[in-house]
Parts: C-alpha cells; sequence; structure tokens
C-alpha cells in the first residue's frame, strides 16, 4: 500500500461526500489521499436520484430545511468551478419540481406547504387542474392540482462523484489501492488506521463511509455512530414519449427526467440490513406507481434497476464533526436520502474545520457528540 505522508489528509470513502470532501481539501492546497473498498461512487451515490429538493425533503421546516436550502444555494457555483476542474461535464438542471394531488388531502396540504414557503420567500406555485394538466400533459387523468416549487433542481450523481473524484486528483489527490478500513485509533498527534491490506499513518482522518460507518471500529469511542443501511431501489427508463419538464412526484414514486430522453423512477424505503440487492416486490412496486402516474411509462424500456443502501441517521439529521475519542478523526456521514444535496456544505464545513479550525454554525446541528462519545 502507498505510504501516505504523516501530516497528510485521509479520507475514507469515495461516494459523493467523500468525493467532495477530498476535492475541497485539495482545492485548497491539502494533501490528501482517498481510500475505498470498492470503485469510487459506487455505494449510495450510484442509486440516487440526484434530486436537488431541500423544500420538499424538509417539508416540516427544521434544521434539515436549514442545511440543505444553503447547500443548493451553492450549488450553481460549485457545479461550474467543478466543470473547469474536473475537465467533464456534469448533468445539472434546476428543472422546478411539481408534487402533484390526486385527492382532496393533498392539495390542502399543499396549499399550507404553499403557505409556508412564501412566508420564507421561496416561490410555490398552487395549480389547479387546468394548470397542473398544462404543466405536465402526459400525467394520468385523475390528477387534479398540483404544487410547482421553481428552484429545485436534479443533477446525475455518478458523474458528479466521478468529476469530483477527478478534480480531487488533477489538484494532486492519490486515490490508493481498494481496501476495507477495520479500525481507527489515536497515535502520537494523529491517527492510525488498520485496513484489510496494511496499516496507513495520517495526520488527519475523515470517515466518510456512508452506511457502513458503524462497521468501522474507533478505538476509545463509546458506541459506533449510529448510522442504519436504508435500502433504495430506483429503475433507470428509456423514454421515448415527450419528456417531462421537470421532478415529478406523487405519494407513490418520484420522477426525474433528463435530456437525454431517459427517466428515473424512485424509490423504495426499505430496512434490508446491508443487502445491496434489487427485489422482485421492489421493482414491482416501481414500475407500477410509474405507470399509474404516467401511462405512456407501459411503452419505455428498462435500461436498469439500481439500488444502494441511504446511510441513515436517527435524526435524521448528517453526523458531520470531530470524534470525541480520536481528536484528529472527522465523522461526515449520515445523509440519509440527501446526501447528494448536502454534499457542497459537508465539504465546505468540514475543510473549514479540518485546515482553518473553525467551526461553521452547521456543525453545532450536526455534531456526532449528540449521539455519546464517538
Ligand atoms: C435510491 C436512492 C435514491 C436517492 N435519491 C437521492 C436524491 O434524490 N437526492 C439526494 O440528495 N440524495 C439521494 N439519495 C441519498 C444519497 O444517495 C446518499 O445520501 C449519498 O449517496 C451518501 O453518500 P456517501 O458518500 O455518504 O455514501 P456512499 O455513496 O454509500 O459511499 C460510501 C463509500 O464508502 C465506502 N466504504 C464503506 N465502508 C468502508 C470501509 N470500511 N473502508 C473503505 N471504504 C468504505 C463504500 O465502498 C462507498 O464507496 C438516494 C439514495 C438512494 C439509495
Amino acid at each position: 500500500m502507498r505510504k501516505v505522508g504523516a501530516n497528510d489528509i485521509l479520507v475514507i470513502g469515495a461516494g459523493v461526500i467523500g468525493a467532495a470532501i477530498a476535492r475541497e481539501l485539495s482545492a485548497r492546497g491539502a494533501s490528501v489521499s482517498i481510500l475505498d473498498a470498492r470503485t469510487p461512487g459506487s455505494g449510495a451515490t450510484q442509486a440516487s436520484g440526484g434530486m436537488l429538493a431541500p423544500y420538499t425533503e424538509a417539508g416540516e421546516g427544521g434544521p434539515l430545511l436549514e442545511l440543505g436550502a444553503r447547500s443548493l444555494g451553492l450549488f450553481d457555483r460549485f457545479i461550474g468551478q467543478l466543470q473547469q476542474d474536473a475537465g467533464i461535464p456534469v448533468g445539472y438542471e434546476r428543472t422546478g419540481t411539481l408534487h402533484v394531488a390526486r385527492e382532496d388531502a393533498s392539495l390542502a396540504h399543499f396549499a399550507e406547504t404553499a403557505g409556508e414557503l412564501g412566508q420564507l420567500g421561496i416561490e410555490a406555485q398552487l395549480l389547479d387542474t387546468a394548470a397542473a394538466r398544462a404543466a405536465e400533459p402526459n400525467l394520468a387523468p385523475d390528477i387534479f392540482g398540483g404544487l410547482l416549487i421553481t428552484t429545485q433542481g436534479i443533477v446525475a450523481a455518478p458523474s458528479l462523484t466521478r468529476a469530483l473524484v477527478m478534480a480531487a486528483q488533477r489538484a494532486g489527490a492519490t486515490l490508493l489501492e481498494p481496501a476495507r478500513v477495520q479500525r481507527i485509533r489515536a497515535e502520537g498527534d494523529g491517527v492510525r488506521v488498520d485496513t484489510t491490506q496494511g496499516s496507513i499513518a495520517a495526520g488527519t482522518v475523515v470517515l466518510a463511509a456512508g452506511a457502513w460507518a458503524g462497521q468501522v471500529t474507533v478505538e476509545g469511542a463509546d458506541a459506533a455512530p449510529p448510522v442504519k443501511p436504508v435500502r433504495g431501489q430506483l429503475l433507470h427508463l428509456g423514454w421515448t414519449a415527450q419528456q417531462l419538464a421537470r421532478i415529478t412526484w406523487d405519494e407513490r414514486c418520484y420522477l426525474v427526467p433528463w435530456r437525454d430522453g431517459t427517466l428515473l423512477v424512485g424509490a423504495t424505503v426499505e430496512d434490508a440490513g446491508f443487502d445491496e440487492r434489487n427485489t422482485v416486490g421492489g421493482v414491482r412496486q416501481l414500475f407500477e406507481a410509474v405507470c399509474d402516474l404516467l401511462p405512456l411509462a407501459w411503452n419505455a424500456t428498462l435500461l436498469s434497476a439500481r439500488v444502494g443502501l441511504r446511510p441513515g441517521s436517527p435524526d435524521p439529521l448528517p453526523i458531520i464533526g470531530w470524534s470525541s475519542a480520536v481528536p484528529r478523526l472527522m465523522y461526515a456521514t449520515g445523509h440519509y436520502r440527501n446526501g447528494v444535496l448536502l454534499a457542497p456544505l459537508t465539504a465546505q464545513v468540514v475543510a473549514d474545520a479540518v485546515l482553518d479550525g473553525t467551526a461553521d454554525p452547521a456543525l453545532a446541528l450536526t455534531s456526532p457528540a449528540r449521539f455519546g462519545r464517538l
């Protein structure tokens, strides 16, 4: 295994979170190594719908909305700079989102949400039947209204992660040979990391191992970070009919349209341990939901069925911050349904803490210490 310099920063995990952190640290001049047990991006990230939708995901407001809205605000610049640094395109668009109502209760709830978002200065429009049909003419005939939120968007999570790793490498970061990290402990002023391929000493370690973060033993910690895998299955369809104009949601599924004529259909939410396989039941649930919302989907082709393990945290806020047990260990995990959305903000606050010793206010919300001595 390649030697990592004693003062270097080792990022464990090259999903969207680890890749964004590695890129931010190396762009700011740090010496960074990236270690993953598998090919970068092949954890939860490759299955992601890539929706940037804080006003939907954190409908009830609170800290998750605060973090999500902040991160969404970073995206235009983040993607623009990344495409330059990596030299490859990243699919990204602020399509807006349409939530469709198929019963009275949903429309009443949408009216409340539109009012609340309006008070926050977020543009949200309540649509009647005619307006909802005009917005997306191919939807099922029983749609009788909707909520349009114009600022939300999509990013292609696999190409985003590829670009982040490439930009980090161009800025000098090293992608180490694949190895699984088993144990992390303090050693002198730094950190020692035991892996399946040998042991590494580093100055600082960032643990961004997604749903598997709790499987790594951190010496001196009272408990593992309480990250739980939450399986999500998603379909990738080839679409020849007129493409949807924006992300479209009903109670049973969401649809993410891409300009290349493909459509993502997500997603199941399942407690299946660490089992990363698609199931007949999961795929069937999504087929039925998409055909019910968008009848033309019967003619679509199935390009792939994807599956990933979301890193669920109990709050469900992410777990980002310094370890109490190993002083130069930083956690960045537990992003659950919003890891892609929260990647730019996570990278920024981690780099500020690691390189400048500053504590962004976001860290007060995400501190690992809320779960004990981790
Ligand atoms: C179906 C589905 C749809 C989703 N849709 C959205 C969405 O629309 N918008 C959104 O923002 N988010 C979405 N998410 C959530 C998002 O994908 C995750 O929050 C995000 O990918 C988490 O990124 P991560 O880097 O923390 O984890 P991962 O992508 O899982 O990466 C973790 C990496 O760590 C590596 N690793 C683990 N353990 C070790 C170890 N011991 N040693 C070395 N390496 C290790 C793994 O191999 C993996 O590559 C979705 C998730 C799923 C499953």
